[in-house]
């Protein structure tokens, strides 16, 4: 049985990268960037108003002061001529300052009288320009790799990037297994249950950015298992459910063996999720989980993301991890990585105490795994333990 990281490890170096593709800036919110991008212009592209007010030369910008307005300039419409001594522009957030003005006076510090203007306030000492160039040059660069977010998304566009150079999408194909299982909406037999966690991993790829192919349930032969195989092929990961551990009705192993799939490793030195298998069958990662449900979202989260986020070119890691003090004790760990439902507050974090893995109810309550390493000892209320949250992908 390997560790958790050397499974992972494992599972980066059998992953292929990700081709680069174009896409609109519309639709590059949360995608991952591939190249960096430069910015194509400068901005602000000229010298800007960042209020509204009166644009004029600073020296002159006393309190009494008095202003012919020549002019006016507002955002799109620029001031052709010169502020000259004595003068000044009516002027508006975002508009170009006229050239011979060094100052904008807030217009809450003026008072205006036909085509004349007096300073009655105190100007502060602000200029009220935000100077060319003053957010970003041109050549300035968004580096890459990362996750788009919708402020880099603005930057993009304010650089007059149209079109972002992204990771394509990974598309991951979702295979069920077992006699056992129905599709939801269906009608279960007496001894059948409903097909629940490759909608769970579904909808966890789904929010991740990955394209799912969720396939027919395949029964507990070699034919129903081959010809399921067959038509995940395409497919960058594909991903089976059940049939994992070594026993009569567990099938996956043999099946993808009969298919030419190179196993990589098999079980993993972790609870939940023990019977974890990677291999490759041709261009596709293939991923063995388990089939209980709350093993398969687990090994989703440690293994399943990662990987892709190490195809799609982010750095090859472990998902993120923080830690918190305990607010219930924990006991002694045994000899695997143990991954604990629990639910974290500001206060702290508690594990739960039914960690059976087929409950999807307490799974669903929980909002983060506590990671108790190998042989961890007992732990007391307070002391500070790592884990993983269930909000970040
Ligand atoms: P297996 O690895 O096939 O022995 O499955 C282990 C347990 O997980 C069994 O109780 C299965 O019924 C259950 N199981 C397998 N696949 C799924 C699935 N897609 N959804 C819900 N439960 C499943
Ligand atoms: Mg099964």
């Amino acid at each position: 049985m390997i560790s958790v990281d050397e499974a992972l490890q494992n599972l980066f170096d059998l992953a292929p990268d990700l081709a680069v593709e174009h896409v609109p800036l519309a639709r590059a919110g949360g995608r991952i960037l591939a190249q960096p991008c430069h910015a194509r212009r400068m901005q602000p592209p000229f010298a800007a108003s960042a209020m509204d007010g009166y644009a004029l030369d600073a020296g002159a910008a006393q309190t009494g002061a008095s202003f012919e307005v020549i002019g006016e300039a507002a955002a799109g419409h620029a001031f052709d001529g010169t502020v000259g001594p004595g003068q000044a522009v009516r002027i508006f957030t975002g508009a170009p300052v006229p050239e011979g003005a060094s100052m904008v006076v807030l217009q809450e510090d003026c008072q205006r009288d036909g085509a004349r203007m007096t300073i009655t306030g105190t100007p502060d000492g602000a200029s009220n320009i935000r100077p060319a160039g003053s957010d970003f040059q041109l050549g300035d660069s968004l580096p890459a790799p990362r996750r788009l977010s919708p402020m880099d998304v603005a930057l993009l566009a304010a650089m007059n990037i149209a079109q972002v150079p992204v990771a394509r999408r990974p598309v991951v194909a979702l295979i069920s297994t077992g006699d056992e299982l129905v599709m939801p909406g269906e009608t279960p037999g007496p001894d059948q249950i409903i097909a629940s966690n490759t909608f769970g991993l579904a909808a966890m790829l789904q929010t991740y950015g990955a394209e799912t192919r969720i396939l027919p349930i395949a029964r507990d032969n070699l034919e129903a298992l081959q010809l399921a195989f067959s038509l995940a092929q395409g497919a960058d990961v594909i991903v089976t459910i059940g049939g994992a551990s070594v026993g009569d009705h567990d099938l996956v192993a043999k099946a993808g063996a009969a298919l030419g799939v190179r196993q990589s490793f098999y079980k993993v030195s972790m609870r939940p999720g023990k019977p974890l298998m990677a291999g490759r069958l041709g261009q596709s990662v293939v991923l063995g989980l388990p089939g209980n449900p709350v093993s398969a979202m687990v090994c989703g989260y440690v293994f399943l993301l990662p990987m892709l986020r190490k195809m799609a070119g982010l750095p090859a890691a472990h998902g993120p991890t923080r830690r918190a003090p305990l607010l219930a004790p924990l006991g002694a760990n045994g000899a695997r990585t143990h991954y604990m439902r629990a639910h974290v507050t500001p206060e702290g974090i508690t594990a739960f105490a039914r960690q059976d893995s087929a409950l999807l109810r307490v799974l669903a309550e929980a909002n983060a795994l506590v990671i108790r390493p190998i042989g961890d000892p007992p732990r007391a209320v307070g002391e500070m333990v790592e884990y993983m949250p269930f909000e970040s992908e």
